[in-house]
């Protein structure tokens, strides 16, 4: 009993653990250890302009930023630059030219509202923001109410006269390659890129709101040798026409970069193995089956509610698919039905799953190189250099064919919470993170995601920490000065006086948000005289979460009246419990 090892046969190189990411991505990205990048492939294209990116521009622009960020902004050794940006040729130029001066990159959703920007920047205490044009109408007043001045905002294009206060990044790049090189670029010493970060990435872990992920330079390098390890990409293996990812494929980039998911694979992996990455600045689905044909794209990275649409959207029908050579699909769990109807869909291409987080800096298990497909209900065999723990419930260790939670060490974990020792001591134990799944390994090696232990939902491939809406539900904007772009929030709510959030299942979606509300006297007893009131409070409540969240954070499962909140004698909360009776709520409805 005891330790887990990876199935697959590829061997895993040592892994440099002086290079910052920038260095292994960019300046080796023609030694001869990793695939030749054919002449006339790019880096990146631009989805609607098709505007291409070499490597020498990519490395060019990068340095040329990094100058002006050291020389303009004083940006440098662990500074934090918060990236708030839909997917941009320039999002990877900003990454790498933080890195190079020795900063942290926090990638942040362009979504997000003024409330959870600020939260961002508080708890990475960002230095300097690195907006898209599209979102200043929620950066500016975040970055107000964080303390940050105007001048350090940037934008990523510089697009009409109302936005040109801010200087954007095209002409720093050219500033920068303009003067005269005024950055020392940041080495590191041996074995320093195991302690360097690079990334403060947002997860709730296992319980609790939302927090920052230490991701030092390492975990990136060390996922991206992983994944080319495991797919052999480095070795003579098997048929040319059957490799999983040549030099010279294209990607389609319709995940977020601000996700790890689209930040290490489809971003750092996808490029190492010398392919071209189709930048999508935002996902709309028609629009990328139409980049499909036009880039004649042969990868795609997806999340499981874009996989139920290309089974089942009519528009499928009229584009000619039959260029995509392999089809990834991860963050969330994907169910049988739609695994089986993407296999007759795309009978000639490489299916299957992924499974990570962004605790591991992402990939943990995929589907076995020796499978054009992946089997139905699997999360794939873990990746070299993986070792996996099952931790039963009543506290050991146990094998294959036990059910229990994963708990992994790799060499791409990240180093904790930042500034959060406490949640750190919690998922980070003895170099292994506590993954909050509960699986089982079968023999030969696959890996099964059997339930969520942990608090979190899943809804559409993000995050959505219970406690995080539960915070908002007993809070209420009691005052709100516009122009300031200010809210002052008071733990008061004038109806709600518990309240206990769950997922519940959602075919598009994978779950949705539910809110259990108990109600304060006052509010029960007026909905009891007036049955109205209660649609009323309903609507407020809906209201309330919306107004103050994301879209993927509404209350889209609804909101249901209890009498009380199921606690255990301690007081703490037994979602568990409320979380079946979502569920059966759901099958009654
Ligand atoms: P994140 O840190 O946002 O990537 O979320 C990680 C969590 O997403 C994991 O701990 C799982 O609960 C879930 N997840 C990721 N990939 C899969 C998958 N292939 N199947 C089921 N759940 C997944």
């Amino acid at each position: 009993m005891g330790e887990l090892h990876f199935a697959s046969i590829g061997v895993l190189p040592s892994i440099p653990d002086s290079l910052t990411i920038p260095q292994f991505q960019l300046d080796l990205a023609t030694s001869t250890d990793r695939p030749a990048r054919p002449s006339g492939t790019s880096c990146f294209i631009d989805d609607l302009s098709g505007k291409q990116v070499y490597l020498e521009e990519v490395r060019e622009r990068t340095q040329g930023l990094a100058n002006a960020l050291s020389s303009l902004y004083s940006i440098g050794e662990d500074d934090v630059v918060l990236l708030f940006s839909r997917n941009h040729l320039d999002y990877p130029i900003a990454i790498w030219a933080a890195h190079r001066v020795g900063a942290i990159v926090s990638p942040a959703n362009p979504d997000f509202t003024r409330q959870e920007l600020e939260y961002q920047l508080k708890a990475t205490k960002a230095k300097l923001l690195i907006a898209h044009p599209d979102v200043l109408n929620v950066a500016i007043p975040a970055a107000q109410a964080y303390g940050l001045a105007p001048d350090r905002i940037l934008i990523f294009d510089a697009l009409n006269n109302a936005v040109s206060k801010f200087v954007n990044v095209d002409s720093l790049v050219e500033r920068g390659l303009r003067t005269s090189k005024a950055f020392l670029e940041r080495r590191l010493k041996r074995g320093e890129g195991k302690t360097k970060l690079a990334f403060l990435s947002f997860s709730s872990g296992t319980t609790g709101t939302p927090k920052a992920v230490a991701i030092p330079h390492i975990a990136v390098i060390a996922n991206v040798l992983q994944l080319a390890a495991h797919s052999r990409i480095n070795e003579e293996y098997g048929d040319w026409n059957d490799r999983r990812y040549r030099p010279g494929d294209t990607a389609i980039g319709v995940l977020p970069f601000y996700h790890i998911y689209g930040l290490v694979v489809n971003l750092h992996f996808l490029l190492y193995c010398g392919m071209s990455i189709v930048i999508v600045p935002k996902f709309n689905f028609e629009g990328m089956l139409k980049s499909i044909v036009r880039h004649k794209i042969t990868h795609l990275m997806i999340v499981p509610p874009q996989a139920v649409l290309l089974c089942k959207h009519p528009a499928v029908k009229k584009y000619d698919l039959s260029g995509i050579r392999y089809i990834m699909i991860g963050a969330a769990p994907l169910s049988d039905e739609v695994n089986e109807r993407l296999f007759k869909l795309f009978p000639d291409a490489h299916i299957g799953q992924g499974y990570g987080m962004t605790e591991t800096c992402t990939v943990i298990s995929i589907w076995s190189i020796e499978r054009k497909r992946g089997i139905s209900g699997s999360a794939g065999q873990l990746i070299p250099g993986v070792v996996a723990r099952i931790l039963k419930s009543d506290g050991t260790l146990g094998g294959y064919g036990d059910v229990g939670e994963l708990v992994v060490k790799a060499p791409s974990n990240a180093l904790g919470y930042f500034n959060n020792p406490q949640a750190t001591q919690e998922t980070f134990v003895d170099g292994f993170v506590r993954t909050g799944d509960e699986v089982r390994v079968a023999p030969d090696g696959e890996l099964r995601i059997i339930d969520r232990i942990k608090e979190i939902m899943k809804v559409r491939g993000f995050q959505v920490a219970p406690a995080e809406l539960e915070g908002t539900l007993l809070c209420v904007l009691v005052s709100c000065n516009k122009a300031a772009g200010t809210h002052h929030l008071s733990r008061d709510h004038p109806d709600i006086s518990d309240a206990c959030v769950v997922g519940v299942p959602d075919d598009y979606s994978g779950e949705v948000p539910l809110a259990f509300v108990v109600l304060t006297a006052d509010a029960a007893g007026r909905a009891e005289r007036n049955p109205h009131d209660l649609k009323t409070i309903r609507v407020s409540i809906l209201k309330h979460v919306a107004d103050l969240k994301i879209g993927y954070k509404h209350l889209a499962g609804g909101v249901e009246f209890v009498d009380s909140i199921p606690k255990n004698p301690s007081g703490k909360l037994l979602r568990r419990v409320l979380r079946e009776r979502a569920k059966e709520l759901k099958t009654t409805k």
